[in-house]
C-alpha cells in the first residue's frame, strides 16, 4: 500500500481551491471561499497497488507560516500555483519556493509550477518568459499554464505530479 501528498500552495484568489476540486469532481464554482487548510483523499488501484493520495489545499495567507512550515514537510511533491494575470503571485511562487528548498534542504523535491487561468489570455500579465527568469529556471519542464474553468492541462498537472513523486 502506498501513500502519497501532494500540496498547493500561492497567493490566494490564484486557483488552487478549482484546480483541486476540477481534479477530484470534474466542476468548476465561480463563487470565492476562503481555504485556510484542508486535506482531500483519493484511492487508486495502480498496476494492482493500492495507492491513496492525499491533496492539502492551503491559504495563501501568510498568517500561518507554523502550518506552512509543517505542511512542506510532510509533503513528497508541490504544486506552487500564480495566475497569469497577477504579477504578485508570482513573486509569491518565488518565495514559496524558496521556503520550500530551505525546509527542504538538499533532499529531492518535486515541484511543478502552475500558470492557472490560462483562459485568461486577454488579461495576460505574466508570460513563460517572466516565470523563467523570476524562478531562475533555465528549463521549463516544471512549468505548466492551466485552466481549472476550461479544464484545460488540470490532468497533466496532477498526472506530473504524480509522476515525480515516483508513484508505479
Ligand atoms: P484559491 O484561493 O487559490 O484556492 O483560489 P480559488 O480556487 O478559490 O479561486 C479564486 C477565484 O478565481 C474564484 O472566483 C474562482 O472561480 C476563480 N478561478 C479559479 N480558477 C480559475 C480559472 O482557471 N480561470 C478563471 N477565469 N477563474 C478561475
Amino acid at each position: 500500500k502506498m501513500h502519497v501528498r501532494l500540496v498547493f500552495l500561492g497567493a490566494a484568489g490564484v486557483g488552487k481551491t478549482a484546480l483541486i476540486r476540477r481534479f477530484l469532481q470534474d466542476t468548476f464554482e465561480t463563487k470565492y471561499r476562503r481555504t485556510v487548510e484542508e486535506l482531500h483523499s483519493k484511492e487508486y488501484e495502480i498496476s494492482g497497488i493500492k495507492v491513496t493520495i492525499e491533496i492539502m489545499d492551503t491559504s495563501g495567507s501568510y498568517s500561518f507560516p507554523a502550518m506552512r512550515k509543517l505542511s512542506i514537510q510532510n509533503s513528497d511533491a508541490f504544486a506552487l500555483v500564480y495566475a497569469i494575470n497577477d504579477p504578485e503571485s508570482l513573486e509569491a511562487v518565488k518565495s514559496l519556493r524558496d521556503e520550500i528548498m530551505e525546509v527542504k534542504e538538499d533532499k529531492f523535491t518535486p515541484i511543478m509550477v502552475v500558470g492557472n487561468k490560462s483562459d485568461l489570455d486577454g488579461e495576460r500579465q505574466v508570460s513563460s518568459e517572466n516565470v523563467l527568469s523570476t524562478l531562475e529556471m533555465d528549463w521549463n519542464n516544471c512549468l505548466l499554464e492551466a485552466s481549472a474553468k476550461e479544464n484545460s492541462n488540470v490532468m497533466e498537472v496532477f498526472r506530473e505530479l504524480l509522476q515525480q513523486a515516483n508513484l508505479p
